[in-house]
């Protein structure tokens, strides 16, 4: 048998100047900017995505909805406009709220529009196709939830839909639109009506004088301040008055996992090694864009070696603030508006800064940096080669390819390489953000080349790259400057792990050292590469960025690379020793 383009046609209206609710749908996605769109087509949806394509949306297919939707989410941090993604009914939406959920908790605006079915036997519960109640499911776990039961209100559910992605903080929003309203049949002068485009949709939210006064006040008295910057600066893009902020105060600062190149990782005023330090010294901390959540203890840990430190909290919700700690001096409101205030007020303020503060957080810097170096050093010949082993190799790559996208997911491959690799522009790593979950990379790849154009690199540990591997063949569809180099250790942590079983099975945390990562590539027509030695991983990687071609690289490591969780084994409940078996 041979295939052929399938070349039929969209369902067409019955009457020329007629149209169904999918054609206003993708409409109002246009009349709202958007041109790439994310997804995974079936009843009830497939027509949605022709007419959307017709339309001149891209329509990126993919192979599991969950990888779909975190394009759409990686989408939406990198260009600050909603990432779409498209699901069918059932199960369909369910693979992809779970990225959606993500998506929320990150604060990364997205909106999930998926087809649902009839709503009647569903309330009734009497047992139909694809039968789920889906707006229920997914309303605790989203930002926003709306369904749309009639083809006339698509225009509005579309435009509430990225009006709560993208105001205030933002996050994954659901729109739910049945099958009835997506095949319904609307004049075509009645449904161009319908659709607009809302006005300042995601309005500047300035703070209160006082609430900057009050903040200036405690930064300006500080003697050991420093910034802690997060994913939300990045996704704001401040950068320009951060860098100002900095510049005129001389204050040094920390950019969280997402925010590293926010300002560069190599500015003298970086302070990346210096985090206990900041948590154990500073007096006043001042967290811009960034939560005090688990990721910074939670205000405790370390921080309790310093009780007298005080927080200054930028952030557009109110209700983030003292979430932990008190806050000494919350500034609610959208950052670029708080900033410009803070510059603003400024110059009626004099420093108090202890220059002997910065010294100290540049000397611990330099020696921190010389031991990573060393680490590297003695690695380099390792064989079979370590994380830190490849990580040298991959380190100068990337640095010098600074427009290069890093994407970065696994346990020691994500530690690692975090702490490696030196960023030096902002929003070029997407990593597995605030749940630390596993499974975002291959969409993640597609969605930062299909909204920026740029290339990416995403460094994968094996375990990471299994949750989304079958959708490296979604970039070799689309033919996208996509490169994956998986650190094959065999194994989740490492291939080594305790084995209790009883028959000879393999242990939990036990994949496939032998595994040839590389034969993917050759399946879906990417470049493929086996790499067992630094030089040839170096060659592999270097060629790899230089073609702009799908490409997959499987790095041999040995199975004893690697510990128990990476960085977080002590979120573990009770180390093994602890338990009687
Ligand atoms: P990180 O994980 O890098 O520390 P978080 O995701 O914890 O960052 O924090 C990001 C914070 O940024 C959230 O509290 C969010 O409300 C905030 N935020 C997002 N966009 C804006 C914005 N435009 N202005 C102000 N704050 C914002
Ligand atoms: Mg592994």
């Amino acid at each position: 048998m041979t295939t052929t383009q399938n070349t039929a046609a969209p369902a067409a209206p019955s009457y020329p100047n007629q149209v169904t609710g999918m054609w206003v749908l993708a409409r109002s996605l246009v009349m709202m900017g958007v041109k790439e769109m994310y997804g995974l087509v079936g009843i009830p949806v497939t027509e949605a995505a022709y007419i959307c394509q017709e339309q001149g949306i891209r329509f990126f297919g993919f192979r599991h909805e969950q990888q779909a939707g975190m394009a759409a989410a990686t989408h939406g941090f990198l260009t600050g406009t909603p990432g779409v993604l498209l699901t069918v009914s059932s199960l369909g939406f369910l693979n992809g709220l779970t990225a959606t959920a993500n998506a929320t908790v990150n604060c990364y605006p997205m909106v999930q529009i998926s087809g649902s079915s009839v709503r009647e036997p569903i309330d009734l519960q009497q047992g139909t196709y694809e039968g789920l109640d889906q707006l229920a499911v997914a309303k605790p776990l989203v930002k926003a939830a709306y369904r749309v039961n009639k083809v006339e209100d698509i225009p509005t559910g579309v435009v509430r839909a990225f009006r709560a992605a993208m105001s205030g903080r933002p996050g994954g929003v659901y729109l739910d639109i049945t099958t009835p309203a997506l095949g319904q049949i609307l004049d075509m002068d009645v449904a161009e009506k319908l659709i607009y485009k809302p006005v300042d949709i995601a309005p500047a939210m300035p703070p209160a004088k006082e609430a900057v006064a009050r903040a200036m006040q405690l930064i300006a008295g500080a003697r050991r301040p420093a910034f802690l910057i997060g994913k939300g600066a990045a996704y704001a893009r401040v950068e320009a008055e951060m860098r100002q902020l900095v510049d005129k105060t001389g204050i040094p600062f920390y950019c969280m996992s997402m925010a590293k190149g926010f300002l560069p990782d190599t500015d003298p005023l970086s302070a990346l090694s210096c985090r206990s330090t900041i948590m154990e010294q500073a007096d006043v901390v001042v967290l811009v864009g960034a939560r005090l959540n688990w990721l910074l203890s939670r205000g405790k840990g370390k921080w309790a070696k310093n009780p007298d430190v005080k927080f200054v909290q930028l952030d557009i919700d109110p209700q983030e603030i003292d979430s932990n700690v008190p806050i000494a001096a919350p500034v609610v409101g959208d950052l670029k508006s708080s900033l410009d205030a803070m510059l603003a007020a400024l110059p009626s303020y004099k420093m108090s800064m202890d220059p002997a503060w910065v010294k100290s957080l540049q000397d611990e810097t330099r020696t921190k940096n010389a031991k990573f170096a060393q680490r590297l050093k003695d690695a380099a010949n390792a064989m079979p080669m370590t994380h830190w082993t490849a990580l040298g190799v991959i380190k100068p790559i990337i640095e010098s390819n600074p427009d290069v996208i890093l994407v970065n997911e696994g346990a020691n491959t994500l530690d690692d390489t975090r702490d490696t690799i030196d960023m030096s522009l902002p929003r070029h790593r997407i990593d597995c953000a605030t749940w630390a979950i596993m499974g975002m990379g291959m969409g993640s790849c597609v969605g930062a080349a299909a909204s920026t154009g740029k290339s990416v690199v995403a460094i994968e540990g094996d375990s990471a790259f299994g949750f989304s591997g079958m959708d490296f063949s979604t970039a070799c569809r689309f033919g996208l400057p996509v490169t994956v180099v998986i650190f094959n250790n065999g194994g989740i942590y490492n291939g080594i792990g305790v084995n209790m079983s009883k028959n000879g099975d393999p242990a939990p945390t036990t994949l496939d050292i032998n595994a040839r990562y590389d034969k993917i590539g050759e399946a879906f027509g990417a470049d493929s590469y086996y790499v067992k030695t630094p030089q040839e991983l170096d060659a592999a990687l270097k060629a790899a960025i230089a073609s702009k071609r799908p490409t997959i690289i499987d790095v041999q490591l040995g199975a004893d690379s690697g510990k128990e969780s990476g960085h977080i084994g002590y979120l573990n409940p009770a180390p093994l020793q602890n338990i009687t078996v």
